[in-house]
């Protein structure tokens, strides 16, 4: 089991290389990659290695630390936002609701406006919206 561990780890090593690698590339100088924090996140660690909680909870910390290294080679930066309702809040009208979200059927369809798409898709909508937040905040603290 230990063989198979360290195999594991290093399997999962080169995958953050060369995924933060291609990210880094693909969106160039200047950009925000917004990540869930999901270090406090039990069902998703769970699903990334079915067995062994603290390879997969240092697994996606790994991914932040290469991506937020490569990242800052190109003048990049990296934020966390809390994981909390990024798949069950409305992109449309911010209606949050457990049952919006069809974990099973991937489907996300909200309760309040009927705005319908995949459920990974409204989570990358919510996130990108986090990093406009993000982006206003910041820019108006410049301004200041
Ligand atoms: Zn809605």
């Amino acid at each position: 089991m230990k063989a198979i561990g360290s195999r594991e780890n290093r399997y999962c090593t080169d995958v953050n290389h060369s995924i933060t690698k291609a990210l880094v590339e693909h969106y160039g100088r200047n950009t925000l990659f917004v990540l869930e924090d999901l270090s406090n996140v039990r069902s998703v660690t769970k699903k990334v290695f079915i067995k062994d909680r603290y390879v997969s909870a240092s697994w996606s910390y790994q991914f932040r630390q290469l991506l937020e290294y490569k990242a800052s080679m190109k003048q990049s930066l990296v934020i966390t936002v809390p994981p909390q309702y990024t798949s069950q809040m409305s992109p449309k009208c911010g209606h949050i609701d457990k049952s919006n979200r069809n974990k099973k059927l991937h489907l996300f369809c909200c309760k309040n406006c009927g705005y319908q798409s995949n459920d990974n898709r409204i989570g990358a909508m919510n996130l990108f919206k986090k990093g406009l937040n993000y982006i206003e905040e910041h820019s108006k603290e410049v301004a200041e």
